[in-house]
């Protein structure tokens, strides 16, 4: 059995050897055969350097590189691309992900689970960023369809089939997160107490982390539109009533002196209101313009596993 290991790697020439070293002596250690494909997400230190080298040294490491900075999705969807093995562990090359939680994997995967997830715990974490994220949990397991688990990651094994079922899935706005709980198949999860980053710095801001939490809210399905036509259902129910009382008083007590106050309030927070459901249509019509674009996911400016290959092209039929 083959064991292709993913590793998306941006800005990681810190600690990226070791890094390999590592995962290379934890998978001897295990016996197991295995791959490395490491993912360069246009990185602009000396990643890709690093890379060449790791490379030349050790035959069974290859590597792509981006030709600019395409973002973790697609860097794991490229890894995922030319992952050949059985089993495919993906992890981060900050060292975050435990090399050594995957013998656990591989014993789950045995045991005939086609994805075993690994769940961190949130120790080390900042509190405002612990309750932000269990809010945000909370929140987003009751719109969207699949399920989604707080501390869950990318870090996890996917079974061949599973890989195959995700590589279908060729959307451009991609919330990996999502699709691997969408594809389904056999999964069991087991927790690992979170690490913290040894060299370098997160990459997420809370920008980043902001919007990352609207496109999982946004990726799956419509709901956030219903939400949207309730809300102006229940606004217009209840500005029906407030007008039936308002003119129910002027009718028995004569006409009163209108506050402006009140006028301007109701005015400004309808427009909001209004706003903001223009703004959730735009998401769902911006989504839509980049996938009938087309675009590719990612554009490959350096690999040692031959010629790049070209992002439609199913999966199928590249493997040999
Ligand atoms: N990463 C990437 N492209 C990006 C940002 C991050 O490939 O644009 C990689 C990064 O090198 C690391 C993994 O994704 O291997 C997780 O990134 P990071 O450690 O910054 O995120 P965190 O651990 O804070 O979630
Ligand atoms: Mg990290």
């Amino acid at each position: 059995m083959l064991i292709s290991i993913v590793v998306p790697c941006f800005n990681e020439e810190e600690i990226l050897e070791r890094f390999h070293t590592r995962v290379t002596d934890e998978m001897a250690r295990l016996g197991h055969e295995f791959q490395l494909v490491y993912v360069d997400d246009g990185s602009r230190d000396a990643t890709l350097e690093l890379l060449e080298r790791v490379a030349a040294a050790d035959p069974r490491a290859r590597y792509l590189s981006f030709s600019r900075n395409f973002g973790k999705e697609a860097a794991m969807l490229a890894g995922l691309r030319h992952a050949e093995g059985d089993a495919v562990v993906i992890m981060d090359a900050d060292l975050q992900h435990p090399p050594e939680l995957i013998g656990r994997m591989l014993e789950e995967h045995a045991n005939g689970h086609d994805q075993v997830i690994a769940r961190r715990t949130r120790k080390g974490d900042r509190v405002t960023r612990t309750v932000a994220a269990r809010a945000y949990y909370w929140l987003i397991n009751r719109l969207v369809d699949v399920e989604l688990v707080d501390g869950v990651g990318d870090f996890r094994l996917l079974s061949r089939r599973t890989v195959d079922a995700v590589l279908e899935l060729t959307e451009y706005n991609r919330f990996s997160k999502g699709l691997f709980s969408w594809v389904g198949f056999r999964a069991t999860t087991f927790s690992y107490e979170n690490a913290v980053r040894e060299q370098g710095r997160s990459a997420w801001t809370f920008g980043k982390l902001l919007n990352y939490g609207l496109d999982g809210l946004l990726s799956f399905n419509n709901k956030p539109l219903r939400a949207a036509l309730y809300l102006g259902l229940l606004l217009l129910s209840v500005a029906l009533a407030y007008a039936t009382w308002i003119v129910g008083v002027a009718m028995v007590r004569g006409v009163d002196t209108p506050g402006y106050v009140t006028l301007l309030v109701v005015v400004t927070a309808l427009a909001g209101v209004q706003m903001v459901m223009v703004g959730v249509v735009g998401e769902y019509v911006g989504r839509i313009y980049y996938e009938v674009k087309r675009r590719p996911h990612f554009l490959v400016k350096a690999s040692n596993i031959g010629t790049p290959q070209q992002p439609h092209t199913p999966q199928k039929l590249l493997r040999r």
